[in-house]
């Protein structure tokens, strides 16, 4: 799958509409101690709907705005949009590019869009379940993340590769099943209660 380009305004280091273009390939982001190498993975992530405010290295989600510097005033939102080049249908979205954006204000409002129409979370993270770019996909792999998969326990292990055999999108739909069946359930009770006052 490749990753055609990423936008970024207004967040962490970047408070100036920034435009990277990706070409085929391996693409290397080089730059000093501090520069905003990290903050461009982590555009990337937040971008897919991270919501762990620790894996995008702040305390609280406020924290990706750009919060101002010694000549600039900190924004007001955050926007980052990440197109994707999905001539191959990997993403099962009917469209040779796929564009998603999110944008955050600092109210704590938030919106995500899919080709600039406006989603939900549930639906960018239903889209890219099974590609490996999703919230919980392998392709991002941080720092200490090998080191983590090593030490961790093998149920989890066993998610990574649920992921990569395209496995997690089935067991999500069995969950959302079981969700729903439970819930008709409890409503059957409660109406079979109704019907028992009125007889
Ligand atoms: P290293 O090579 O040391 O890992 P890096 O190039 O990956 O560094 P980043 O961690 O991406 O650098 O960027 C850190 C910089 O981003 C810091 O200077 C920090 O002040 C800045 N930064 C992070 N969040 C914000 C924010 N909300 N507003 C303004 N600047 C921010």
């Amino acid at each position: 799958m490749l990753l055609k380009s990423l936008e970024i305004q207004g967040f962490k280091s970047f408070p100036d509409k920034t435009k990277l273009t990706f070409g085929a390939g391996i693409t290397a982001v080089v730059g000093p101690n501090g520069s905003g190498k990290s903050n461009i993975s982590d555009a990337v992530r937040w971008v897919l709907g991270e919501q762990s405010t620790r894996t995008l290295r702040g305390a609280k989600m406020e924290d990706v705005v750009f919060a101002g510097a010694a000549t600039r005033k900190a924004q007001g939102f955050a926007e980052v949009s990440l197109t994707i080049d999905n001539s191959d249908r990997r993403i099962d979205f009917d469209k040779d590019t796929v564009t998603v954006t999110r944008r955050y204000y600092r109210s704590g409002d938030s919106e995500y869009m899919l080709n600039k129409t406006n989603v939900r979370l549930k639906d960018i993270n239903e889209l890219f379940m099974d590609t490996g770019l999703g919230r919980d996909g392998y392709s991002i792999i941080g720092q200490g993340k090998i080191a983590d998969i090593v030490a961790s326990r093998s149920e989890d292990r066993r998610e990574i590769f649920e992921e990569a055999a395209g496995i997690s999108k089935y067991r999500y739909r069995k969950h959302e099943a079981e969700r729903r069946l439970e819930k008709a359930e409890e409503n059957l009770v409660r109406l079979r209660d109704i019907l028992s006052e009125l007889e």
